[in-house]
């Protein structure tokens, strides 16, 4: 757990203590906290919206005036809290040979749902620190940049493949933001500057070149963004670049030296072929409450034709 402690109070010492504590019994492996201003790296957010790299999300390039300011996203906001949440790094695979990203965690309950439940009971647990607080949980449900928050508050750095990675833990991390009227009592921390050094093995790895450069990404050509958000037909380039992946992608983590190699393969989706010859009401049944849901029925079967007409 991170977040500075030295030179305050006893009485502060303890209350940061007792978040620390709260956070670690409910499974997070991180928590920082920062000031609710301008977040880091805005600037490069603002000319990453300007060249379009978004693709068709464009919510992403809306309302940029609340990313700048978060105390827009609750009134009264004097602290946000960042959370980083380990995610499995297990592989899910299908029978008949494909896989998925491995923050899907497989048939899992969709990680939105599991982290907010969480972070409802960490907030509960600031107001009874913090009598008549308010709080608004973060997942990506309110325009942040959660990244950037988690970075200043001292959770990780950002590598070049532009994710936030936690020395001794790696990237394989779900983040949440809870955003407080709590005066929480914290010193700011240096935020980690990157560790990636000379090393450049996620961009020469980006199977569709999507990491133009260090730190800078563009969505339309990323895996992640092809496979789940877009919401056009897939062409053979991006079918071949997918490999047998049907759903996200894991490759620039997979060869970052941050994250131990842990990807023991494990069987724990049906087999891919049987979702081309689904109903959508099966799919729903089987998926409706996982992260496969957020992309749908038609998208993860077009996502499957693409790989198997390769
Ligand atoms: S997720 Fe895949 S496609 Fe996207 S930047 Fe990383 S390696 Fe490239
Ligand atoms: S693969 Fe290398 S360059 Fe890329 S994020 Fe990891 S350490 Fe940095």
């Amino acid at each position: 757990m991170n977040s500075n402690i030295e030179g305050l109070g006893g009485h502060e010492q303890e209350t940061v203590l007792a978040l620390r504590k709260k956070a670690a019994s409910l499974g997070f492996i991180r928590i920082g906290f920062s000031l609710p201003e301008i977040p880091p790296f805005f600037d490069a957010f603002v000319a990453w919206i300007s060249g379009k790299r978004y693709g068709d999300m464009d919510w992403i390039a809306r309302r940029t005036e609340l990313r700048e300011n978060p105390s827009r996203l609750l009134k009264g906001c004097k602290t946000v809290i960042s959370l980083a949440f380990p995610y499995s790094a297990t592989i899910p695979v299908t029978p008949d040979g494909l896989r998925a990203a491995r923050y899907t965690e497989g048939l899992a309950l969709d990680y939105h749902d599991r982290l907010r439940r969480l972070c409802k009971i960490f907030a509960q647990h600031i107001s009874e620190l913090f009598p008549g607080s308010r709080h608004r949980v973060c997942i990506d449900s309110a325009p942040i940049l959660e990244r950037s928050f988690a970075y200043a508050g001292g959770l990780g750095f950002i590598g070049k493949n532009t994710m936030l990675i936690i020395p001794g833990h790696g990237s394989y991390v779900f983040l949440a933001e809870i955003l407080t009227t709590a005066e929480i009592p914290f010193l700011p921390v240096v935020p980690l500057e990157s560790q990636c050094g000379d090393c450049t093995r996620c961009i020469e790895a980006c199977p569709t070149g999507a990491l133009e450069a260090p730190y800078l990404h563009d969505a339309r050509r990323c895996l992640s963004y092809l496979t789940i958000e877009y919401k056009g037909l897939l062409n053979d380039k991006v079918a071949k670049a997918m490999g047998h992946c049907f759903f996200g992608c894991d490759v620039c983590q997979e060869v970052c030296p941050f994250n131990e190699d842990k990807g023991r393969k494990e069987v724990i989706l049906p087999p891919a072929q049987d979702l081309l010859r689904s109903s959508e009401e099966e799919f729903n049944r089987l998926f409706g409450k996982t992260a496969f849901a957020r992309a749908g029925f038609w998208k993860i079967r077009e996502n499957v034709r693409a790989i198997f007409s390769e």
